[in-house]
């Protein structure tokens, strides 16, 4: 494929990341946001936000299209996936864009757009980047005897145990 084409191609999943964002605005559903989810040019998922329909503070595009890809592909794993998404991801988004190993992220919006509408995250990045004693949510460490038996059980497992657990084949 020339240049051009692969562009428009881009654009095309694009374009149906947008659209599930305005549809959403239109139905009432959520804020304006929308992702979808493509391997090897095949649409995979596209989902909007959800957040107020679901009572779920985690339901964002980005988010949502991972969990139905996965849902979708039955894997944890999207690698080989490319996401197309609304607007540029929340600290959340990109974290689960990270586990779930996808590879190129397309956005419309800028973070700055977002902050514009109404939508910034700002305030999470700049939390992030604090250490956790200096953040607005207290992080207190309790009951690290008892937690670390959790990850003592997990390393005395035998690597083939251990990748049963990871492919859910135990
Ligand atoms: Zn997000």
């Amino acid at each position: 494929m020339d240049k051009k084409k692969i562009e428009a191609s881009h654009l095309k999943f694009m374009r149906m990341a947008v659209k599930c964002a305005d549809n959403n605005i239109r139905t009432g559903n959520g804020g304006p946001f929308g992702a979808a989810i493509v391997k090897n040019g095949e649409v995979i998922a596209c989902t909007p936000n959800s957040v107020t329909a679901t009572n779920d503070p985690t339901a964002h595009a980005e988010v949502n299209a991972i969990r139905e890809a996965c849902k979708k592909l039955k894997t944890p794993d999207l690698e080989g996936c490319v996401m197309y998404t609304s607007c540029e991801p929340c600290p959340m988004c990109t974290s689960a864009i990270y586990w779930a190993r996808i590879n190129v992220v397309y956005y419309g919006n800028t973070k700055t757009d977002a902050e514009w509408a109404g939508f910034g995250d700002t305030f999470v990045s700049e939390e992030l980047g604090k250490p956790l004693d200096q953040r607005s949510v207290l992080f207190k460490r309790l009951g690290a005897s008892d937690a670390i038996r959790s990850f003592e059980e997990w390393i005395s497992l035998s690597d083939a145990e251990k990748s049963e657990v990871k492919n859910g084949t135990l």
